[in-house]
């Protein structure tokens, strides 16, 4: 174990993909590894409840996790500071403290940057739930909604050129699906429902391009039976006090407009050199830098992520780990990279969709559902995830879908 005491292993950010890198690593190798978690925050963000922050007031520390704790347990050193600059030569990472930490693997696990200001007007006259600000700031101004038009959609996210993957116009617009119908649930509690309409906007050709036909008719139904308009191909540019303009000159009346802003790579990222135009990382199959063989890349931040998903970041942090401990330890083996689609949008109380596709990528799983055991599953997501240290139940739900499902596609189990 001399060596491995004296591999420094350094991860940047604790989300989903840094945390559960923290957690393979500990596992396999024990308190003998030398890891470091670096995160601005003190806190770790359970993002997939911040929908219900916005629409339901939930209290957003409920949602926060410390993060010296979770370091504590997993035998590692936790340092609040961000990374301005990786050198990937030198080896090292400078902090927003002033200090230079030398490493032997990277993990950089950052996520991305949200672009609110791209959109003209946002700061003024738009309310998204991408982050723990934002959302509280959403429900604040629901409370004084009276009712009138909500346009609710997500900007366009440009992406680089180089990476060979299918192209999709959202970074991430389940989110958008989920407040509509907890919108739809809402405004209807409050008797206000009869005077107000949703639209929900999307860049794509439709809403979700990322899923099969299946999940687009269950959705088709489902928004249908919300009184949802969809509208594809929608750019937008600008919000002003009662419209959202797009780019093809039209504008849809709003008197509330929600948003998830255009995604970007992180700045430390763009000034190390590090990713590709946008400043995303481009990798291999096993998450390692395409040119910089100690360096390893999951979740948001990672080029092949597409769609921007926790369960993606998952998947490619189990692989990132699962590469250096091999290469560590000779044990052990690297699953393949395997993207699938796995989301579970709330809708109202007890339930939720759960939908499950692969055919972006060229499998043939196209599965969604919606009910009680959805709402089941998307609890256990949203909170199992943080408080068991490892054990994503998505996991063991997707075991289980694949054994009671097969490929075979399931339309509505309410
Ligand atoms: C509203 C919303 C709902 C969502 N719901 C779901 C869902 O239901 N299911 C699902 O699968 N996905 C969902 N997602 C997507 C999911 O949240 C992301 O894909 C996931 O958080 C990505 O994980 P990550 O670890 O890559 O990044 P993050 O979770 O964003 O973590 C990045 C970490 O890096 C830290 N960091 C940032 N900059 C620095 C720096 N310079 N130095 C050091 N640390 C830094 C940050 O503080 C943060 O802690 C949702 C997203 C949103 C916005």
């Amino acid at each position: 174990m001399a060596r491995l005491s004296r591999t420094r292993m350094v991860i940047i950010g604790g989300g989903f993909a840094g945390l559960r890198v923290l957690y393979r690593l500990h596992n396999a190798l024990g308190r003998d590894a030398d890891i470091i978690l670096l995160d601005p925050r003190s806190t770790t963000l359970q993002k997939p409840a911040l929908p219900d922050i916005a629409l339901t007031g939930q209290a957003v520390d409920r949602y926060r996790h410390e993060l010296q704790p979770i370091a504590d347990r997993a035998g590692a050193r936790f340092i609040q500071a961000a990374v301005l600059f990786i050198d990937p030569v030198k080896q090292r990472v400078e902090l927003s403290n002033g200090r230079k930490l030398p490493y032997d693997y990277l993990f950089i696990t950052m996520g991305i940057e949200k672009n609110y200001d791209v959109i003209e007007g946002y700061r003024k006259h738009g309310y998204s739930i991408c982050d723990d600000e934002e959302a509280p700031r959403l429900y604040q101004a629901l409370r004084q909604f009276k009712g009138g038009p909500v346009v609710v959609g997500t900007a366009r996210t440009e992406w680089s050129h180089d990476v060979s993957l299918p192209h999709l116009d959202a970074a991430c617009e389940g989110p958008m699906g989920e407040v509509s119908f907890m919108l739809d649930h809402q405004l209807r509690r409050r008797n206000i429902r009869d005077i107000s309409t949703i639209s929900l906007f999307t860049p794509g050709r439709e809403f979700l391009d990322d899923v099969g036909d299946t999940v687009h008719q269950v959705l088709a139904e489902r928004f249908s039976a919300r009184a949802v308009q969809v509208l594809p191909q929608k750019n937008v540019v600008c919000l002003t006090d009662d419209s959202v303009i797009f780019s093809d000159g039209t504008e849809l009346s709003s008197a509330l407009t929600i948003i998830i802003p255009p995604y970007g790579g992180p700045a430390a990222i763009k000034h190390s050199g590090l990713g590709d135009d946008k400043g995303f990382v481009a990798t291999d199959h096993a998450m390692r830098h395409v040119v910089y063989p100690s360096i390893f890349a999951a979740g948001d931040v990672n080029a092949l992520s597409m769609p921007k998903l926790g369960h993606l970041a998952i998947i490619q942090a189990d692989i990132a780990a699962a590469t250096v401990i091999r290469e560590l330890t000779n044990v052990g083996e690297v699953p393949l990279y395997k993207p699938e689609i796995f989301c579970i949008m709330h809708e109202r109380d007890n339930e939720a969709m759960l939908i499950w596709s692969d055919v972006m990528y060229g499998g043939k799983t196209d599965v969604a559902f919606h009910g009680i055991s959805a709402h089941l599953m998307k609890w256990a997501f949203d909170s199992y995830y943080f408080y068991a240290h490892d054990h994503l139940p998505a996991d063991w739900v997707h075991a289980g879908l694949e054994s009671v499902l097969g490929h075979v596609n399931i339309h509505d189990q309410a």
